[in-house]
């Protein structure tokens, strides 16, 4: 493959003064970007702000000979993610790849989940992926081409203890990003999702309460980590983030996952599960009941490229049974 360059692209990467958007921003710029570094410097938790984490990653880019610049408005208001759009329009005048990498953690048990501990999360997290997402695809689609990264969240993907909050808005990036890859394939514009892992500051508060689940807390202890030892590192997300925004990569509408160096991808996949019979008498409850077996048996799976097409895939199923002509 050949080398992978930014030469001439804008990309903006919010939440890049620390963790994984400190490193996807250095790469993209040692590879040619020029970078908005977003960052509100606020603590692993969302409280506070300083102009300091934003220009800190600036200044490394600038005596690498890279082009930066810093921006310290806040993903989580329409107006702070105008803003930081701006910046990049403002300064080289276009917007060809957005990381959206910005947040933190509110973590408690789904019954406790208080308003602060909601609210915040949803904001930084899904409504920030819009308030900065839909400038920067206006921008996009002026210029005819863009590259979106959306943050998802294994923990959204898969289930998580003690983060309904976060993992709710993290599995909106899914639906978020499926809509926007849709739209954005008449502009040139792709979009995917990315799940990372990266022993960073919001390990500080990862409250171990979340232990008191029995089933959680087996499973967690008996997890296999001895591959993620040494590789829970930012640099080993930054090469499957930076390549899923490059010109080379013409993937769209995609969940992509990186754990401790193993790089895959995800997909909300349909069983092929059961088919009431012929016409159009409703089945009872009793008949979901009957067949929940086979409604629930994973195999055979068809993965739905949109919305609709899961009508031509349920009617090629009752085909396939004779229940369809
Ligand atoms: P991090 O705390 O090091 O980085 C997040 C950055 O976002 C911080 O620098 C913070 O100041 C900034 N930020 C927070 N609120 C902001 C706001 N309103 N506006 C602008 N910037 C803001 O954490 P990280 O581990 O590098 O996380 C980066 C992203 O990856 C987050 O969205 C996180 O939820 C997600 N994520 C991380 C992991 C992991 O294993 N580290 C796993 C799954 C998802």
């Amino acid at each position: 493959m050949t080398d992978i360059q930014f030469d001439d692209r804008v990309a903006i990467v919010t939440g890049a003064g620390s963790g994984l958007g400190r490193g996807y921003a250095l790469e993209l710029a040692r590879r040619g970007a020029k970078v908005v570094v977003n960052d509100l410097g606020g603590s692993p938790s969302g409280v506070g702000a300083s102009a300091s984490a934003a220009q800190r990653v600036v200044q490394e880019i600038t005596d690498a000979g890279g082009e930066a610049v810093a921006s310290t408005d806040s993903v989580a208001t329409r107006a702070g993610g105008a803003a930081i759009v701006q910046t990049a329009l403002d300064t080289w005048g276009k917007v060809d790849v957005l990381i959206s990498n910005a947040g933190f953690l509110r973590n408690n048990r789904f019954e406790d989940l208080t308003d602060e501990e909601i609210d915040p999360i949803v904001d930084v997290h899904l409504k920030g992926a819009f308030y900065v997402g839909q400038p920067a695809y206006r921008a996009m689609r002026a210029g005819g081409y863009g590259r979106i990264l959306f943050t998802g969240s294994s923990s959204g993907a898969f289930g998580h203890a003690w983060q309904a909050n976060y993992a709710a808005s993290k599995a909106g990036m899914i639906g978020l990003s499926n809509a926007v890859a849709i739209e954005g394939s008449a502009y040139g514009i792709q979009s995917n999702v990315l799940l990372p892992n990266a022993l960073s500051r919001l390990e500080e508060v990862m409250t171990p309460g979340y232990m008191e689940i029995p089933a959680f807390a087996e499973a967690l202890q008996s997890t296999d980590f001895s591959f993620a030892d040494g590789r829970m590192t930012p640099e080993f997300t930054v090469p499957l983030a930076v390549y899923l925004v490059s010109e080379a990569c013409t993937a769209t509408q995609g969940i992509y996952s990186s754990n401790s160096g193993r790089y895959s991808r995800v997909r909300l996949a349909e069983a092929e599960g059961w088919v009431s019979p012929a016409g159009t008498t409703p089945p009872a409850v009793e008949d979901i009941g009957a067949n929940f077996e086979e409604i629930s048996e994973l195999r055979d799976f068809s993965l739905p490229a949109h919305n609709y097409d899961e009508f031509t895939i349920a009617a090629k199923v009752a085909r396939a049974r004779g229940i369809h002509s």
